[in-house]
């Protein structure tokens, strides 16, 4: 497999400007994949002022809606038919197992673009109930040139649900993937030049966050940034568009999910398999993953120690196997971070029922056990912040009350579950949860047609569902005087 980690701009493979590049490293065992373009603001220059030019000269934005449509339907079966190459450079970047980047991480890219690319030409824009004197249209244009930062937990769906609606809608994009896992990005990029897409419609420039990130943000000729990553960055991302053009900041960020269990609730085992199958996925590396989850006392035992029985099934295994149901964490630092976070658990009084340690550090990969907590405080640093790794964390409630407390007693509302079999107690509640998103009696069902994204500190903007146009697109209201005969 060929691995070209230099950016693309303006429809061409190009070195950073600085000549630098970096290492991206594999988790799976520690080997150099390839060299990748340090990006910097000469870069991010370069990519900004190739966007603008496309988008000015109407080489794209100008082309009629069911003509972006064709392209864009070609680009995701291009994702489609590189389906095996994208799942094995997503594998191997960021360590997550071969069977999901194969079974959800391609087919999800490719149907985010497909599906905007179908929605395009079925948005109508709209006419204002004004009097006989006048007509007043209210018409949706492109913002322009959009700037996309995002991390390397999904690191090619994260792309795709910016990339849809924002070239559907006919803008032009930067975009910024994770050092941590640049490869698929770049890939992307050049299966949408073999689409049809035209030059400098859809630039990459990699690099890190504190500068191919910083200068993208703060530079004067992006429109719109669309940021996907942690809250601690997204503050960064308002400070500046404050500094800079003011342009319009679109943070989806953090989570701490709750994940409420009612002992009214009869199937216990479904709950607990769900709870840990959704905490496990993506080695915890899940902005939406259920971490803190509240039971009720009176079934806590039973729970946790179903929740327990699920660990065996997720230990971590080589990502490249295809049985494999845990993969890799992203590197190092975040394998530090992860176990750092663990011993925070334990010396605050949590009790640890499995897990907790590393795993296969004979092969040189970054693995940790799938790790459950019991006895967990709200206020403990595992219940408080985002870990982003294998860690469940289970705390302990007494009634409906403190269960909504607790569960909105969080910095962040990204999503949150309640399992119960009362229909009241099902609406109740979930009217209460502070979230973006509320499930249920389930915790797995997603598509692209509903809304992604949270409230308070987990963010502000939505990804998917035709509510990402807003994202992408400025209203512009156009008054025509009708004269009287
Ligand atoms: P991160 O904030 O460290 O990095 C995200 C992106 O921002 C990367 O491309 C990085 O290079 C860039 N960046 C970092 N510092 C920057 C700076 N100073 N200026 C400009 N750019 C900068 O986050 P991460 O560790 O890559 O991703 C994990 C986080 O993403 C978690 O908090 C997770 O919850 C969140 N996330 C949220 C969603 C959602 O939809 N809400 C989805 C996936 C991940």
């Amino acid at each position: 497999m060929r691995i070209d980690g230099r950016c693309v701009i303006d429809g061409q493979r190009r070195a950073a400007a600085s000549g630098e590049t970096f290492d991206t490293v594999s988790p799976i065992d520690g080997r150099v994949l390839g060299a990748v373009a340090r990006g910097g603001a000469a870069d991010v220059d370069s990519a900004v002022a190739g966007a603008r030019t496309a988008f000015d000269d109407g080489r794209w934005a100008h082309q009629p809606p069911a003509v972006r449509k064709r392209v864009l339907q070609s680009f995701a079966e291009k994702i489609l038919a590189a389906r095996d190459e994208l799942a094995l450079l997503e594998t191997l970047d960021m360590g997550k197992p071969i069977r999901y980047a194969l079974s959800v991480d391609v087919p999800s890219t490719a149907r985010c673009i497909a599906w905007y690319a179908e929605a395009v030409d079925k948005v109508y824009d709209e006419i204002a109930p004004t009097g006989r004197h006048a007509l007043a249209l209210i018409t949706r244009e492109p913002v322009g040139v959009v700037g996309a930062i995002v991390p390397w937990n999904y690191p090619m769906i994260m792309a795709a649900w910016k990339l849809g609606p924002a070239l559907a809608a006919g803008n032009s994009v930067v975009l910024k993937p994770s050092e941590k896992s640049p490869l698929t990005a770049l890939r992307l990029a050049e299966l949408a030049l073999d689409a049809g897409l035209p030059p400098g419609v859809f630039n990459v420039v990699p690099g890190f966050g504190h500068e191919a990130g910083e200068a993208l943000a703060l530079h004067m000729d992006v429109d719109a940034l669309g940021f996907t990553g942690s809250t601690r960055t997204g503050r960064r991302m308002l400070e500046y568009s404050g500094r800079s053009n003011l342009k319009r900041i679109y943070n989806e960020l953090g989570g701490k999910s709750a994940f409420v269990v009612f002992p009214d609730f009869a199937d216990l085992p479904r709950a607990a398999a769900t709870a840990a199958g959704s905490m496990f996925f993506n080695q915890g590396e899940s902005c939406n993953a259920p971490s803190r989850v509240l039971v009720h006392e009176s079934i806590a035992d039973d729970f946790v120690a179903a929740v327990a029985a699920q660990a065996p099934q997720y230990a971590p295994a080589d990502p490249l196997d295809a049985a494999t149901e845990m993969g890799a964490l992203v590197d190092t630092a975040q394998m530090a971070t992860v176990l750092g976070y663990i011993q925070a658990g334990m010396d605050e009084g949590a009790r640890c029922v499995t897990g907790g340690r590393q795993a296969l550090a004979e092969t040189g990969g970054c693995y940790v056990e799938p790790t459950v907590f019991d006895c967990v405080g709200n206020d403990m640093t595992i219940a408080r912040e985002e870990i982003f790794g294998p860690v469940l964390s289970v705390i302990r409630f007494r009634d409906e009350a403190e269960a909504v407390l607790l569960a909105n007693t969080s910095a962040y509302g990204l999503q949150a579950s309640v399992w119960t079999d009362s229909l009241n107690r099902a609406h109740r509640v979930a009217r209460a949860l502070r979230a973006g998103t509320v499930h249920v009696n389930q915790y797995d069902e997603d598509d692209i047609t509903v809304p992604f994204g949270g409230v308070k500190q987990s963010g502000n903007g939505r990804d998917k569902s035709l509510h990402a146009f807003d994202k992408y697109t400025e209203l512009k209201t156009t008054w025509l005087r009708i004269e009287s005969a």
